[in-house]
């Protein structure tokens, strides 16, 4: 009698622990499994493994997060090193970069007149155009500037393909590709021409001195309300592929435009996070 109860507590005992023992093993294993699949980081591409591992051993001062967000930027390849065709140019949070090009045929359906209103000093600017979904969002900024006793201009808004193709081979053929990447996009690479980027003045202040203007920290600080951000801000060049624009102002649509500037981020940066 007393061997069967010792018997049945050893089978109770290793029942027991199979019980107990292996949920628990599957248990962890599930959960390395998952941790391996789905790391904390939201914008972690599987697919991309091998660029993040080799972008890290080569910047291992970058954290993990700025290593990924590197990468999904392609700032792992040069500027222009590699091309990627934008395939949604009318979308409001379409993104034109050194590395995302817009179709050569590309011209927005909706182009309308920005500068209705020359002011005091906009009579020198010829008829600049952009797309109509800013347009009212443009206006409403315009006004603002008015009612705080200054003027908004745009001095170059849509360009077309093009007329980009013109400024930069002109730049190529007077100076060098160095020297014209610097300053110039390359046709197809201008923000402008999605019809969403437009370069400003304020009052007399022309786009390369606006930032000189008394109330321009006041006019970026009113920007993402009407659905804009600054662009190329001061020391992202290594980001944005582009020197400090005072100037180059893009619309992005209210909501997208008050989280990045909540985001502290350059679009690129936020864009390789978010889409
Ligand atoms: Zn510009």
């Amino acid at each position: 009698m007393k061997k069967r109860i010792s018997l049945l507590i050893l089978i109770i005992c290793m029942v027991g622990s199979i019980v107990f023992f292996f949920p628990k093993k599957n248990t962890q294993e599930v959960k390395t499994v998952k941790k391996k699949q789905t790391p904390e980081i939201s914008f972690y591409h599987q697919e991309y493994k091998e660029r993040y591992d080799t972008y890290q051993k080569a910047h291992q001062d970058l954290s993990k997060k700025e290593v990924i967000t590197l990468v999904n930027m392609n700032r792992d390849f040069d500027f222009y090193g590699k091309i990627i065709k934008q395939e949604h140019p009318n979308d409001l949070n379409t993104i034109v970069n050194k590395y995302y090009q817009l179709d050569e045929t590309y011209e927005p359906s909706d182009l309308v007149e920005i500068n209705t209103n020359a002011g005091t000093y906009g009579s020198s600017y010829s008829k600049h155009t952009a797309r109509k979904v800013i347009y009212d969002d443009f206006q409403a900024l315009k006004q603002a500037c008015i009612n705080k006793g200054f003027e908004l201009y745009v001095t170059s808004g849509y360009r077309s393909t093009a007329w980009q193709k013109e400024i930069y081979n002109h730049m190529v053929e007077t100076y060098s590709v160095e020297r014209a990447d610097e300053t110039c996009s390359r046709p197809g690479h201008s923000e402008h021409t999605t019809g969403l980027g437009l370069d400003i003045a304020l009052d007399q202040y022309k786009y390369e001195e606006v930032e000189n203007h008394p109330q321009y920290s006041w006019f970026l600080s009113q920007l993402s309300n009407y659905g804009f951000i600054l662009r190329y801000p001061k020391d992202k060049e290594n980001l944005t592929g582009y020197s400090y624009e005072a100037w180059h102002i893009r619309y992005v649509g209210k909501e997208l435009a008050q989280k990045i500037e909540k985001s502290g981020l350059t679009f690129d940066e936020y864009y390789a996070r978010h889409f």
